[in-house]
């Protein structure tokens, strides 16, 4: 396939939005920049810094991959670019010092499992695997020159793969001004996202005492569909076990579950009648955090604490960089629907979560998804034409503790001229059961050794 060469705003270096990234906008001019920004000036000498010189990292071996983001989609690519070709030489930039899982997050939530099963080390997962961590933050990328900015250096590459999973849309639960928005993200954490807002989520519930608990659904294809519903069973589970006077309150856009609908439904009434409401159609318009209430079209409700879930979009990273598609309401990046590149551009990936096909936002899609990503970058890299391959989309949700029992789907993709994207080899299990339950955990241990074994 031919190459063409990248010209234009996104793949250059524009000044202004390079100082807009880097949090330096104002600053005046900045020293040390490797000539892309003119001279000194004493304040901001410091802040250039690490922008103006390489990262420290082992010599280069070989052809040079760099993987932004640690999460399930760069922690597999990572691993399965080595495996790919032995000769690359792989670098991942992920600011976290430790990696925690969504995934099996809401087990720990209902009590199922202890929060150690969620939590790994990208120290053991890079040298096990044979690549290099850098524990830094991408701020800036110049597609021309191959060069990578973060926030411990820059990186020269040969291919970069951006993987920066999802930020939060707040104006879609009626939060228009940004500030306003940090205060709600504050006061009412997603827990989609993993780490700090999952732990403020765990202490809400480990102080609740009594009231109603509201979650919600948002619209558009959020991170991983069943989510929601398996959230609300561990919550009303853990509130019927601890005998606490609270009820869940799940609000959901939807006339049913997006998924495995007749699974949830069935757990709703079979397993939390007493504790857990479902209310459908119903959207979220507004949030008041002075009177711990949200406003939907039917009226307002208070509650006495809650959890709530914006519309996701893609990594902010993604536009920030100029990559998102115009055309998607969610900010996702605009790439080969097959080979996940930028159009005319064979050296820069987007995968995960902020990818623009239609798939699960899921960590079985991005794991499965990664493994194809290695083959196309390590196809390409040896002069060969790349195959497509379909992600798989396995995912199991928890519905009951007493005993654990989930509820599971499988599918994969299959793409036609006239409808797109579809769903195809679809397994769905609706019917509860022990068997799923131990699979289910299972399915987690068994992704955790394929990322950092
Ligand atoms: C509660 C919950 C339950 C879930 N359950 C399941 C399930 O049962 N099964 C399933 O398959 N999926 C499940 N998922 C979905 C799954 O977690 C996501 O789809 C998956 O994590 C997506 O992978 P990703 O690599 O795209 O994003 P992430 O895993 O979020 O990783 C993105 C990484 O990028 C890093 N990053 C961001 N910006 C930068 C930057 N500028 N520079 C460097 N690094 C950066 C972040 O720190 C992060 O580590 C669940 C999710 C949640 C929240």
């Amino acid at each position: 396939m031919a190459e063409k060469k990248t010209t234009g705003r996104r793949a250059g270096m524009d000044r202004r939005d390079f100082l807009k990234t880097a949090g330096l906008a104002g600053a005046g001019a900045v020293a040390g920049m490797g000539g892309i920004v003119g001279s000194a000036a004493p304040a901001a000498a410091a802040v250039a810094g690490p922008l103006g010189r390489a990262a420290d990292l082992p010599p280069r071996k070989g052809q040079r991959v760099v993987v932004v983001g640690g999460g399930w989609s760069g922690l597999t690519l990572a691993k399965y670019l080595k495996k790919a070709n032995a000769d690359f030489d792989v670098v991942l930039v992920e600011p976290n010092a430790m990696f925690m899982s969504c995934p099996l997050s809401n087990l720990w939530l209902g009590g199922v499992i202890g929060i150690d099963i969620l939590l790994h080390s990208y120290v053991e997962a890079a040298r096990n695997n044979g690549y290099v961590w850098l524990q830094a933050m991408l701020v800036q990328l110049d597609r021309e020159k191959r060069r990578a900015w973060t926030t411990a250096g820059y990186i020269d590459y040969d291919y970069i793969v951006l993987a920066p999973g999802i930020d939060y849309d707040y104006p879609s639960l009626g939060v228009k001004d940004p500030a306003e928005a940090a205060i709600v993200a504050q006061a009412y954490p997603a827990a989609f996202k993993p780490g700090s807002e999952h732990l403020s989520l765990k202490e809400k519930l480990d102080n609740f005492e009594e009231g109603t608990f509201v979650l919600n659904v948002p619209p558009g294809n959020y991170r991983c569909l069943p989510g929601p519903y398996e959230r609300a069973c561990m919550i009303a589970s853990y509130f019927k076990k601890e005998g606490i006077k609270g009820k869940v309150l799940l609000l959901d856009p939807n006339e049913e579950p997006t998924i495995k609908a007749e699974g949830f439904l069935k757990a709703f009434e079979e397993l939390y009648k007493d504790v857990l409401e479902y209310h459908t159609a119903t959207t979220i318009t507004g949030v008041d955090v002075g009177k711990n209430q949200v406003i939907t079209e039917f009226g307002e409700i208070e509650f006495a604490d809650a959890s709530l879930y914006p519309r996701v979009r893609a990594a902010r990273l993604i536009e920030d960089l100029g990559l998102n598609d115009p055309k998607s309401r969610q900010y996702e990046a605009k790439i080969d629907p097959f080979f996940y590149n930028v159009p005319g551009d064979l050296h820069t990936y987007v995968t995960g979560d902020s990818r623009s096909q239609p798939f699960s936002k899921s960590g079985n899609t991005a794991n499965t998804e990664a493994k194809v990503v290695a083959k196309i970058i390590a196809a390409r890299a040896a002069g060969k034409e790349p195959k497509w391959e379909s992600p798989n989309t396995i995912c199991y949700s928890m519905v009951n503790t007493d005993p654990n029992e989930s509820i599971m789907v499988d599918a994969k993709y299959t793409f036609t001229k006239d409808k797109g994207w579809d769903f195809t080899d679809v397994k769905l299990i609706t019917e509860r059961s022990r068997q799923l339950g131990k699979a289910n955990i299972e399915w987690g241990k068994g992704l955790y050794r394929d990322m950092f074994m």
